[in-house]
């Protein structure tokens, strides 16, 4: 007792001993941070000074060192800037790489991929052996110029070559996440199709989303209007509706296919296609057979298995049919849920249903349903549902309005008598006959949904008896902006209803994802026993996992497939085997919100300031004596808030009007001034905060 006791007291006075040590040291370094006087907002040493422990006494020691050299030199202009020049180095070459990574992650050069379906035996492909690669003469040649192995789904595109011939299958958009600041999404960009423009005989479009047609008024009119453009009437009647947007109408060859015909189209002298009827979350929905020398690919598009589907069921009967007559030399096929486990628990009836229920439970308010735009056959329940129950409907969003009537002209929705209104005058009826159909199930900022809770919508406003249907999953990425419209639409006390939520609502299941499931294409796969396989449409992990499928579990061998990135030349040979075979350079074009380009070193920029700032300083020297002639303008923004930083801004003039003592008279001698000015203001800069704004000196001769 009485030991432990006296150990006990030993250890409190050595604790109490340590924290007096420390406590100094704490003061002492309170004191100097008081005397710097700096923004606050950035830490001594840089934001990554508490991560890194070890610094932290390197730091102090630097501290110590400048609040040494300003006592001793309080006159002289402190021009020791380079205190941690090895530290600033290294700060914006991490900088450098960070801003890289984030800019150009989906720019690829020779992509890594070591996994074992790489068509290199795992090894990574080296430039040498992209150089060393010789077309095979009579090789079909497919080329992904998008939609591969990227971050995010999106900007399909490929290209199928045989002897000059080049036949285009999609041509996607890809959403550019935050990532990217100021674009709004990305282009398919190929020198590559550049050069062979002239070669191209048809392009085809497997479905309307916009990841595989959202390029088309930047892409199509290169292409004249010779070249077909084959589609079923949804398709053709979304691209249609999308190049009337352009300020010149282009004139283009559309064709529209009806894919039950089970038509041969022929493409060139040596291509031809068929398009077969398959079933996704849009109408006109196919998946296309090219027929080649050496056999026919099947390019799967997008798809999903369903048992009990709402309008023709899809056309497995002639994929097989074509299997088991010519047997597919290659399958190309999607990826996008290859990780969801399973089959589709539930049909678009279900849905349907579960829409009649909230009209039911929530009989007496408005009714607000969100969903994709292009689901056509949704958005017919909703007519069927609210026409049962005597309640009107009205569509809000330039795309679901434009999806609406693009499906009425293709006859792609049944639309019950009188229950469609205008938006101005459904708001006129009472509550319990109104029913919303509108844009923004995944959180958009300037979508009809967020537009109604902000009261910044035409025609409404939320309102405590509204219910809010989500009709939808979040496309990942997107859950956050979704919460944001969810808590809006709670805080107005309106009820939300979410897909996935049924414990909360007692509500099941209100969407059907567009993709099918891992056991869907097992059965696919299984079903049409292609001889080569290789996933498409898909984030790499996603590719990989689809490849792993074939070989494991459908029993396709190792060498049969590959897992391809966007660039890569993949080989159909006349023995109906494949082969990776080179590269062609293939790339982004980005756009922003007024579909203007922008350039990546624009988008660079953006990201460099967003972290760390600009910082403009203004020399106004005398044409006549080359001498400075007015106190230096300095200008910050997005770095330091200028009126909380006296001193490092004086000490900033100080050094200026030091560096400008002398006569600069030669276009030589500005551009010197120009280089050293910039490299020691970021010097200082960082000294003082840990920060490298991109510095701007603007020097004026007057
Ligand atoms: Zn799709
Ligand atoms: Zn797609």
């Amino acid at each position: 007792m009485n030991n432990k006791s006296k150990s006990e007291a030993e250890r409190r006075a050595r604790l109490l001993r340590m924290r007096a040590d420390k406590l100094k040291d704490i003061k002492q370094r309170f004191e100097e941070n008081q005397n710097r006087n700096f923004n606050s907002n950035f830490k001594p040493g840089g934001k990554d000074a508490k991560k890194t422990g070890n610094k932290t006494s390197k730091q102090s020691k630097n501290i110590k060192k400048q609040a040494e050299n300003k006592k001793t030199d309080k006159n002289k202009v402190n021009l020791s800037v380079s205190t941690k020049k090895a530290e600033m180095l290294r700060h914006q070459r991490l900088l450098s790489q960070d801003v890289n990574t984030q800019a150009t992650q989906h720019i690829i050069g020779i992509p890594v991929n070591k996994s074992r379906y790489n068509g290199y035996n795992g090894q990574q492909v080296t430039m040498a052996q992209i150089k060393q690669a010789r077309q095979h003469r009579d090789a079909v040649r497919i080329i992904p110029i998008g939609g591969l192995g990227e971050f995010g789904i999106g900007k399909n595109m490929t290209a199928i070559e045989y002897q000059g011939e080049i036949v285009l299958i999609d041509m996607g958009t890809l959403f550019a996440s935050e990532d990217y600041p100021g674009v709004n999404y990305m282009v398919p960009d190929s020198k590559w199709l550049d050069d062979n423009r002239d070669k191209v005989k048809a392009i085809l479009f497997t479905h309307a989303h916009l990841d595989h047609i959202g390029a088309c008024r930047h892409l199509l009119p290169y292409f004249g209007p010779l070249v077909p453009i084959y589609g079923t009437a949804f398709t053709i009647g979304m691209i249609k509706k999308q190049m009337s947007e352009l300020p010149d109408v282009p004139d283009m060859n559309y064709q529209i296919i009806n894919p039950l015909e089970h038509k041969e189209i022929k493409l060139s002298q040596h291509l031809s296609a068929e398009f077969v009827h398959m079933l996704h979350s849009i109408p006109g929905n196919t998946s296309i057979v090219i027929r080649t020398p050496n056999g026919p690919i099947l390019l799967s598009g997008d798809w999903r298995f369903e048992t009990n589907p709402m309008g023709i069921p899809a056309d497995y009967d002639r994929l097989r049919e074509i299997a088991d007559k010519e047997g597919f030399a290659l399958m190309l096929n999607e990826s996008t849920n290859i990780d969801v486990p399973g089959t589709h628990p539930h049909s678009e009836y279900d849905v349907g249903d579960n829409i009649g229920k909230v009209m039911d439970n929530y009989a007496t308010g408005r009714i607000i349903i969100s969903c994709f735009s292009s689901q056509v056959k949704r958005i017919e329940c909703v007519l069927r549902e609210a026409a049962e129950r005597g309640r009107k409907v009205a569509f809000a969003g330039f795309s679901m309005i434009n999806n609406v009537e693009v499906a009425l002209r293709a006859k792609s929705i049944k639309v019950p008598k009188d229950v469609i209104m205008k938006m101005e005058d459904i708001v006129k009826l009472p509550d319990d006959k109104v029913t919303i159909v509108c844009t923004g199930s995944q959180g958009e900022m300037n979508a009809v949904l967020n537009r109604m809770v902000t009261g910044a919508h035409r025609h409404i406003k939320v309102k405590a008896t509204d219910t809010i249907v989500f009709c939808s999953s979040p496309i990942p990425g997107n859950e956050p902006k979704i919460m944001g419209t969810v808590d809006g639409l709670l805080r107005e006390g309106a009820q939300v209803i979410q897909h996935n939520k049924t414990h909360l609502t007692n509500i099941g299941p209100l969407h059907l994802s567009g993709h099918a499931y891992y056991e869907d294409h097992v059965k696919f796969v299984t079903d049409l026993h292609p001889k080569n396989y290789m996933p498409y449409h898909g984030e790499f992990y996603m590719l990989e996992h689809n490849a792993e499928m074939a070989e494991n579990v459908v029993g396709i061998p190792r060498d049969r497939i590959l897992v391809a990135d966007d660039g890569d030349i993949v080989e159909l040979l006349p023995n109906q085997t494949i082969r990776k075979n080179g590269r062609i350079v293939v790339g982004n074009k980005l756009y922003d919100d007024a579909d203007q380009q922008v350039n990546e070193a624009v988008v660079k920029d953006r990201i460099h300031i967003s972290r760390e700032g600009i910082f403009v300083v203004i020399l106004t020297i005398s044409k006549k004596t080359g001498r400075l002639i007015k106190t230096p303008d300095i200008v910050s923004r997005a770095f330091i808030y200028l009126d909380n930083s006296e001193e490092l801004i004086g000490k900033i003039r100080h050094y200026l009007r030091a560096k400008t003592d002398h006569t600069v008279a030669s276009d030589d001698d500005v551009k010197a001034l120009k280089e050293s000015v910039k490299e020691d203001v970021t010097h200082i800069l960082y000294d003082a905060t840990g920060h490298t704004p991109i510095v701007i000196p603007v020097i004026n001769k007057v």
